[in-house]
């Protein structure tokens, strides 16, 4: 198949239908790009909004500043917005941008071949074969959920599922359930569940920062004022926004800030269990704040006050086919037993087999985590372009954010390539290598490498999960293409390296 066409089924194709491939489709409509297709495993638009329907799922930041740009959500019912209510969002921006007939549901991305005397990339689907001029991966960093293989979990016989494929025909009234996990998926769904089950058992690893949530409902005509005027939408977005930027500074520039933040969330600790004060003790964190992910609730620890939740904080020594050995050597009996232990997010982009030039796979033969230029492109691999990609995650503020910032990033690289009529533009891999070494150095000053075990580092020990700065710090560094650190290949049949002027 390789190289017997030079003529691409599609100018660009999409992986994940989530927030990044929601926003490149509509940039690429507004850019007059229609020739693009999206495809998504799941059977609509979302992504983790779709695939996430724990109970109590919602998001950490408020609506109005989680919303693009160019269409803000102030629908909300609360100021942090609920599950139901984002996956609503993304549908109705998706409509809103004509972007429903670009969309293959059900389609998985296999494998994609760059085909380099064509110029093109291959990809193999659950669906089929097609060809892209361009490859755009959009499917995020927490689409595949983390099973740990304990002792004799395989002879489980109970009911077991994952936070992120929850199971709501499997009514827990009544029964022993055991949560494996205490991030910010069993914060947020460990109440509900304990509010029904008879038994529940939560087996703690580490335990973690909370503080308080600071949710409330939104009222009519707050929601009137924010839909009406404009300017006022503005103003609010951009002084949440500047809240969240500022917490940068105590993530990554000044971690002995978060000193103060810890303060905070013991206080609430105390609040929230006056009269324990051995659990207390083992739900205090000994790892500086910020250097996990930072969780937010207020219903979680008055759970774990509960007569019928026992926190067990010790660690699982086997699973057996009807119950759990924790550390104390006690087997506590279980009916469902919920895995709340987060995704494979080090290997999120080598997963999937993705091969550029010469056969070279994604993220190496072993599937490890993987080294982007500006989180977007990877040297030995033209034409393709990463949105939310390494190191552009963010421990204080919104997503969206850098989401839009490395869609602009990709929009120029794709404008660049038509407006040139090029065959392919590839990140020089001396470029890549100096930004990841400026990169990793600034990392290693921030909170997160303050020694704590997190899954935004990876098997090295390399953090390649977040960006070192604020979001306004990603948004200068993608505003345009910086072709200068590119290798750019001309349209004909024995492509030379060319050099083509700035793009726009
Ligand atoms: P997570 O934060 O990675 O938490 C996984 C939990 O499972 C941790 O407590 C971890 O303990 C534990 N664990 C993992 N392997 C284990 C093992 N072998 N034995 C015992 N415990 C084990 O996962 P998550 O809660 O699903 O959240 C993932 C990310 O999704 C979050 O960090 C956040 O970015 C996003 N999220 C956001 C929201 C929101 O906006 N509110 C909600 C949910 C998720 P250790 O800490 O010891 O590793």
């Amino acid at each position: 198949m390789v190289g017997k066409s030079h003529r691409a089924d599609h100018e660009v194709v999409v992986i994940g239908s989530g927030f990044s491939g929601l926003c490149m489709g509509v940039q690429l409509k507004q850019a007059r790009i229609d020739d693009f297709v999206i495809l998504e495993r799941e059977r609509g638009f979302g992504g983790t909004w779709r695939a996430n329907t724990y109970p109590g799922c919602a998001c950490d930041v408020p609506g109005v500043l989680y919303s693009f740009s160019f269409a803000h959500n102030v629908d909300g019912s609360r100021r942090l917005p609920t599950q139901s209510e984002l996956l609503a969002y993304t549908e109705r921006v998706a409509r809103d941008f004509g972007l429903v007939p670009h969309l293959r549901v059900d389609t998985a991305l296999l494998r994609a071949l760059y085909d380099e005397p064509a110029g093109l990339w291959r990809l193999h689907t659950s669906r089929g074969e097609l060809s892209a001029r361009s490859l755009v991966i959009g499917s995020g960093v927490l689409s595949r959920p983390a099973i740990p293989e304990l002792p004799g979990v395989r002879g489980f016989l109970g009911k077991v599922f994952h936070s992120a494929q929850w199971d709501h025909g499997h009514d827990l009234r009544g029964k022993r359930v055991a949560v494996i996990g205490t991030g910010a998926s069993a914060v947020q769904f460990v109440p509900h569940v304990a509010a029904q089950a008879a038994q529940l058992d939560l087996y703690q690893r580490t335990p973690g920062w909370v503080l308080p949530r600071l949710d409330r409902q939104v009222g009519g005509l707050e929601r009137w004022l924010l839909r009406r005027f404009a300017p006022l939408r503005g103003l609010c977005r951009a002084t949440i926004w500047a809240r969240h930027e500022a917490r940068a500074l105590g993530f990554v520039y000044l971690p002995g800030l978060a000193r103060l933040a810890q303060r905070q969330a013991l206080a609430h600790l105390h609040r929230q269990i006056p009269d324990d004060a051995a659990l207390r003790d083992r739900l205090a964190p000994d790892h500086r704040l910020g250097c996990k992910r930072v969780l937010l609730a207020d219903d979680y620890y008055p759970a774990l006050t509960r007569a019928n939740v026992e926190l067990v904080s010790g660690g699982i020594r086997e699973v057996r086919a009807h119950g759990i050995v924790a550390s104390d050597g006690r087997e506590r009996p279980v009916d469902t037993l919920i895995f709340a232990t987060g995704f494979e997010a080090q290997s999120a982009f080598s997963a999937i087999d993705i091969r550029g030039l010469g056969g070279q796979r994604l993220g190496g033969a072993l599937g490890g985590s993987v080294e982007a230029y500006k989180g977007a492109t990877v040297a030995g691999f033209p034409n393709l372009f990463m949105i939310a990609g390494p190191n552009t995650g963010l421990g204080h503020g919104s997503m969206i954010h850098m989401i839009e910032s490395g869609v602009t990033y990709a929009l120029d690289a794709i404008k660049t390539l038509r407006r040139h009529q090029l065959r392919s533009i590839e990140v020089r891999p001396a470029a890549q290598r100096d930004y990841n070494a400026r990169l990793q150095r600034r990392l290693a000053r921030t909170v997160w490498g303050t020694g704590c075990s997190s899954w935004y580092l990876d098997r090295d020990g390399r953090n390649r999960t977040l960006w070192p700065g604020i979001g306004l710090g990603y948004r200068w560094a993608t505003r345009r293409l910086d072709l200068q650190h590119y290798d750019v290949r001309g349209p004909g049949p024995n492509p030379v390296p060319c050099s083509v002027g700035a793009s726009a």
